[in-house]
């Protein structure tokens, strides 16, 4: 007997109650909570023995990929903001609970040397590195050009951007052959928002990044793509990445979407780990969207 669900109900499909966090906000306070594939994700050995970093590992998409790693065999390091702690711990238990490896390296990846010591220190506690998932971002919406600072394009920048080439650059040396990249654009790399005049423009740079990496790669037999995400329901959008009138039809016609719903972190983990594993060989330099039907081209 199957049990194949209706993809328009079988997630949360309702409107959100209106809430705001302070950036970049906890996972655990949300209401109702995301579902990362913490009851979820099953795993079968997709990814047996493997070695991932992924930052902002400790809530939504990051979080997600981190469940179904570990799920799938992987030992598993995540980054994440310090004063984001409460939710890197659930994640932590939540991969000790399948018999894999957690490490928790909390730090800001605006900062050039704090990348270079996460990936130092993923690979020493990991006893090495195969998979990189670079899915942390910062998103906080502003509505005119005139009222968005210099230091708010900086960071976001430096997030979204300048962090994956740092975070590469030193992961190099330790990556072996077969290794996967994997990058976080989104539906605003094709589509920009008008309110995110910063955050879209780093989402493009990011497709740009893993188009040029992945043919820069390819001869040392390391892959790398990148997922895009359409508007998903995770603690970057309730802490500013939308304003909070726009919450409750957040994924219906807050952007709008054909599926008329916000995606769940848990609906991206499959492309995270099909991207990571073998059965994506012939797969580099592309973007995977999932996006509730919104057209990327
Ligand atoms: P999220 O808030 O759960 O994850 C973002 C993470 O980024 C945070 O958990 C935090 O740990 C990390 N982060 C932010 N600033 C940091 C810094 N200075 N140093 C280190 N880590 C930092 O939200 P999410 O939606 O899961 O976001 C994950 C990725 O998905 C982001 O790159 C985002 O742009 C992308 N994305 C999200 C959506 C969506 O609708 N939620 C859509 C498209 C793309
Ligand atoms: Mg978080």
């Amino acid at each position: 007997m199957s049990d194949l669900k209706n993809p328009l109900t079988q997630y949360f499909h309702d409107e959100f109650p209106e809430q705001y966090q302070e950036p970049p906000g906890l996972q655990g306070q949300m209401n109702p909570l995301p579902d990362c594939g913490e009851k979820s994700y099953k795993g079968s050995g997709k990814l047996n023995g493997r070695k991932a970093l992924v930052t902002g590992g400790d809530s939504g998409i990051g979080r997600a990929a981190a469940i179904a790693y570990a799920r799938e065999g992987a030992d598993v390091a995540i980054n994440y903001l310090p004063v984001e702690e409460p939710d890197a711990e659930e994640v932590k238990n939540l991969i000790e609970a399948e018999g894999q490896k957690a490490v928790l390296i909390p730090g800001d990846l605006s900062d050039e040397t704090f990348c270079k010591d996460l990936v130092e220190k993923a690979n020493a506690e990991l006893g090495g590195l195969d998979i990189l998932a670079l899915v942390a971002g910062k998103q906080q919406a502003v509505e005119n050009i005139a009222d968005l600072s210099t230091e708010q394009i900086e960071k976001t920048f430096a997030i979204n951007v300048f962090s994956l080439y740092w975070v590469v650059k030193a992961a190099l040396p330790h990556l072996p052959e077969g290794a996967s990249i994997i990058t976080t654009s989104s539906v605003e790399g094709y589509n920009p928002s008008p309110m995110l005049l910063d955050y879209a423009v780093t989402k493009k740079a990011i497709i740009g990044f893993t188009q040029a990496l992945g043919g820069q790669l390819a001869s040392k037999g390391i892959r790398v793509n990148s997922v895009a995400p359409g508007p998903f329901w995770t603690p970057l959008q309730i802490s500013g990445g939308q304003p909070s009138e726009n919450i409750p039809k957040f994924g219906k016609s807050t952007p709008p979407t054909p599926q008329k719903r916000a995606g769940q972190p848990v609906e991206l983990a499959g492309i995270y780990v099909f991207l990571a594993s073998e059965a994506a060989s012939y797969v580099t330099g592309q973007v995977y969207s999932a996006t509730g039907g919104t057209v990327t081209a």
